[in-house]
């Protein structure tokens, strides 16, 4: 058996109570084994000790939602059309490496060209690439035109998507992406925010064929009607979520439908990050957003914490400025936290991450400090364990 790293007389919060307690944790062969009282923890000759007093312990985080084929600069698409694929896949694996510092140990990746990010997700998986564990989509499904048509898989029909989904579960897709409505940012012409692309026939068909390969599949949706039929079609995740209705938000909690609403991405659009008509747009939405995410935390819709890093303003890796925007949004630090660990991990179906308890990944998350009353401590992070390793920032 490899040896134990022990940290000692930490403030441990498992990524789901209502706050941390001091404790113990051991960690071994990539997992944390148990959780002990503090002072309590038997080491071996061989284990290393590390006394994190005055540390808060958490789990690694987790980001639900990036492009890594994108820089995060005012036009992303033109980068990557003038980089190609090989440039861009290893641009992608150098912001990917970036993650880790950070103490985000997981990212849910929607979409990118050429399935660069599943390239990026094996390296990680096969050691080449220091990376954290990536949840990628690949390529996404839309409709011939629909939202993101440089990254995505036209098809029209139920019978094209069912197609569509088998295309990329066969390429090692992790997850799959889809759009239900149109966007902010992307194409210059011919795309309304609420415009409806998918239709729910075959949303419905995409999900289903999804959910029988083992998939969850995310669904970029910012209009009403879009939102409704995605939620409708037994969509897991609702990406952006601009425009929510009553009913919806009622669905949503019914069924356990998972919003993913990355706002700050959109207050950095409207203040001037992206071309001109996307800023024209995203400052047609941030308030009617505002509102939608009030309303689903309120109802008790299950809220996730995804940036869109790379998108335009949204640097890699940019998760803390998230939080700290969800709580502005009205979460509470309690239930940001979660949106960033354990609601996250959830979603992505990885339901031992993003907590600290027996059997789960030893990802953690070391910070100097109290971070439920301080999030911007987050940003530097006293030390990071990856499977088991202390690593010092
Ligand atoms: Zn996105």
């Amino acid at each position: 058996m490899a040896p134990a790293l022990v940290l000692r007389g930490g403030q441990v919060w498992d990524g789901l109570s209502s706050g941390p307690r001091p404790a113990d944790v051991v960690c071994e062969d990539g997992l944390v084994r148990e959780l002990v009282a503090p002072g309590t923890a038997r080491t071996g000759r061989e284990d290393l000790a590390v006394d994190v007093d005055g540390c808060a312990v958490l789990p690694g985080l987790v980001d639900a939602h990036v492009h890594l084929v994108w820089d995060g600069s005012t036009d992303p698409v033109a980068h990557v059309a003038e980089d190609g694929e090989q440039l861009t896949t290893v641009r992608a694996a150098e912001y990917a490496r970036r993650y880790l510092p950070a103490g985000i140990t997981t990212v849910r990746d929607l979409g990118g060209n050429w399935d660069v990010a599943i390239t990026v997700a094996r390296a990680v998986d096969r050691g080449h690439l220091d990376g954290p564990t990536i949840v990628a989509a690949g390529q996404t499904v839309i409709m011939t035109g629909g939202h993101d048509p440089f990254w995505g898989v036209p098809c029209d029909g139920p019978d094209a998507v069912v197609r569509g989904v088998r295309g990329q579960v066969a390429k090692g897709a992790g997850v799959i992406k889809t759009a239900a409505t149109g966007g902010v940012y992307g194409q210059a012409h011919g795309e309304e925010v609420g415009a409806s692309e998918l239709t729910y026939e075959e949303l419905a068909a995409l999900a289903g064929e999804a959910h029988r390969r083992g998939r969850r599949v995310a669904a970029h949706a910012l209009g009403e009607d879009g939102v409704r039929n995605a939620v409708r079609a037994g969509i897991d995740t609702i990406e952006h979520g601009v425009f929510l209705a009553e009913d919806v938000v009622a669905d949503m909690v019914r069924q356990g439908t998972v919003l993913c609403p990355t706002v700050e991405v959109y207050r950095r659009m409207a203040g001037g990050a992206a071309p001109g008509y996307a800023v024209q747009k995203a400052r047609e939405v941030v308030q009617a957003h505002r509102r939608s995410v009030a309303m689903a935390v309120a109802a008790g819709v299950p809220v996730i914490a995804g940036t869109d890093a790379g998108a335009p303003g949204m640097a890699h890796p940019s998760l803390v400025d998230e939080i700290t925007a969800l709580q502005d949004y009205g979460l509470s630090p309690l239930q940001a936290l979660r949106a960033a660990t354990s609601a996250a991990a959830d979603a992505l179906g990885l339901p031992a991450t993003g907590r600290i308890r027996p059997g789960s990944p030893a990802d953690l998350l070391l910070v100097d400090g109290d971070p439920f009353s301080d999030p911007a401590l987050l940003r530097r992070p006293w030390g990071v364990v990856r499977r088991a390793q202390l690593r010092r920032n």
